[in-house]
């Protein structure tokens, strides 16, 4: 699922790209409105994370363009300007949410898994016997108790449970838990993949290693 945030900050912007590619987003990031109005032409994405002080342009401009030409694409507003008057100018104008700045960014993940989920373009949560595992919030729960997952480790649950009982790749894992661009070492997944072992296996949950090709998860009923 791919994103575009909109952000001139160069900082800020790297920040926030880091965080949500962190939680599973595809994440395509310009600093000005121009790059951001051309993405918004050709690209097709789930959702907009838009800043509205940009150096060419004011967001709400762009925000005004994009509803005006038929486009229902959510979008989230970052925004300095906190008055009342601005969010319910931008509620007008047809952004769907607002977050103010400074903001922590569990609140913009979780607000971004909102919106996408309420555009009903969100994938389905996956359910494997007794775990459960919500590709849009990264959570995993076994028999309704959260399970605690590093962010490599929700991705590769949700690597395996896309797939259960059938073979995932060990390079398309490095592919996946892999920072952009780069991927990750074949040792290195071998690690997570032990992690996630240890907090799955308690529950007779396994992931059954296929030497020299991947990783499955086993069927709940496998043994
Ligand atoms: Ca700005």
């Amino acid at each position: 699922m791919r994103l575009l945030l909109v952000e001139d900050d160069d900082a800020l912007r790297k920040t926030l790209t880091h965080a949500l590619r962190g939680a599973g987003y595809g994440v395509d990031a310009v600093g000005d409105g121009r790059s951001a109005d051309g993405a918004l032409l050709c690209g097709h994405y789930a959702m907009v994370v838009l800043d509205l002080g940009l150096p060419d342009t004011d967001g709400m401009q762009l925000l005004q363009q994009l509803r005006q030409r038929g486009d229902r694409t959510p979008v989230l507003v970052l925004t300095a300007r906190d008055s009342l008057d601005q969010r319910v100018l931008g509620l007008r104008q047809g952004a769907d949410d607002y977050l103010t700045k400074p903001f922590a960014l569990p609140e913009l993940e979780a607000r971004v898994a909102a919106l996408i989920r309420r555009a009903g373009v969100g994938p389905a949560r996956l359910s494997h016997g007794a775990l459960e595992f919500d590709p849009l919030t990264r959570q995993a729960h076994i028999g309704g108790r959260a399970l605690e997952l590093s962010a490599r480790e929700a991705s590769l649950l949700d690597a395996l449970m896309q797939r259960p009982g059938e073979a995932v790749i060990k390079s398309r894992l490095a592919h996946t838990l892999g920072d952009w661009g780069s991927e990750l070492g074949h040792n290195a997944i071998e690690v997570y993949v032990h992690r996630l072992r240890r907090k799955l296996e308690p529950f007779g949950i396994r992931i059954r290693t296929l030497h020299g090709l991947g990783y499955l998860l086993e069927k709940p009923d496998a043994h």
